[in-house]
């Protein structure tokens, strides 16, 4: 008879198990993301995403010294206009929403690391991540305004740009852009795979981006298809990209196994905004445990081969990893 296998032997107390992790969960892993609106004390809470606010420019003293003492290094800004057209210019101008915020948190946390959100959807009335003419969302023509919202967050100060809007050939012309304008060193970390999800349903209330005609799903990818992602994401190694993001990261973490495992980059998986609410609305009806549920799907990112995680749970994270010290 082969040799009786205790695996149990590795698990019987707190210091033996923590002595075998293989992964951790740190606040050096977490971008939190941050919604920036016009005007002055504003902190409105998002409806569907409880505990998520759009802060006004006034208030990010109080949320950057929050992260500080939280441990969170880095953050990514999104933006609401205060009004939309079709050439999105408000995603672009030097005194725009996030072009503002950025310099603002710059000044007052120099080593914050700040990452923007480099797209149009927020910022036109029909609510596509591209330029849309007769009724269809221009690739080619798309690309000069997403490089120039790149630049101007450059400009602004951003540390990193992350190009969302799913354009063949926009990380090529972000880096070409970035590096004309002097900005060599600013790198892209690029939503390299981004799925036509059903999760981002919070998300869009709280950007005010929902599509105003039909779907994202002539940009975005399809669900189904993993090949298609390596396709992707060889595509923007060879355009310039410095990080690879997975969109959503719940239901796709196939997906960020074989990013990792396929290339070198340093990986990202972005908690969308739907797998968050889903974990605070079963909280809140006390069906689950919120710290342990939020806890066990950041090291499945994690064990999946993700580096990075951006989450909205980034400040709970931090405080409950602070109180089990
Ligand atoms: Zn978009």
């Amino acid at each position: 008879m082969e040799p009786f296998q205790r695996h149990r032997r590795l698990r019987k107390t707190a210091a033996m198990r923590s002595l075998v992790r293989e992964n951790i969960v740190t606040t050096d892993d977490l971008i939190y993301p941050i919604f920036v609106v016009h005007g002055n004390k504003q902190k409105n809470e998002v409806p569907s995403m409880p505990g998520v606010f759009h802060l006004s420019i006034d208030m990010l003293e109080a949320e950057v010294r929050e992260l500080e003492q939280l441990d969170i290094k880095s953050v990514i800004l999104f933006g609401l206009p205060a009004e939309k057209d079709y050439i999105s210019s408000e995603a672009y101008a030097a005194d725009g929403i996030v072009q503002q915020a950025i310099r603002r948190i710059k000044d007052l946390a120099p080593d914050m690391l700040v990452v923007t959100d480099v797209c149009l959807c927020q910022y036109n009335p029909l609510g596509h991540c591209g330029l849309v003419e007769d009724g269809y969302v221009t690739n080619d023509n798309s690309l000069e305004l997403i490089a120039k919202v790149a630049v101007s967050h450059a400009e602004a100060g951003a540390d990193i740009v992350a190009p969302s809007d799913m354009m063949d050939g926009r990380v090529y012309a972000i880096r070409n852009a970035l590096d004309d304008n002097g900005f060599v060193d600013v790198p892209i970390m690029s939503y390299a795979v981004k799925y036509a999800s059903a999760y981002y349903g919070p998300f869009r209330d709280a950007a005010d981006s929902k599509p105003q005609f039909g779907d994202r799903k002539t940009y975005q990818m399809d669900p189904a298809n993993v090949r298609e992602a390596i396709r992707e994401a060889q595509t923007d190694i060879e355009e310039g990209a410095d990080f690879l993001m997975v969109k959503p990261a719940l239901a796709y973490m196939d997906v960020i196994k074989e990013l990792k495992q396929s290339f070198d980059l340093p990986v990202a998986a972005y908690n969308v905004s739907g797998e968050y609410s889903m974990i605070k609305a079963a909280a809140q009806n006390g069906w689950i445990d919120e710290q342990a549920v939020v806890m066990e799907t950041m090291i499945g990112f994690k064990r999946s081969g993700a580096d990075i995680i951006l989450t909205y749970f980034a400040k709970d994270i931090a405080k409950w990893l602070k109180e089990s010290k």
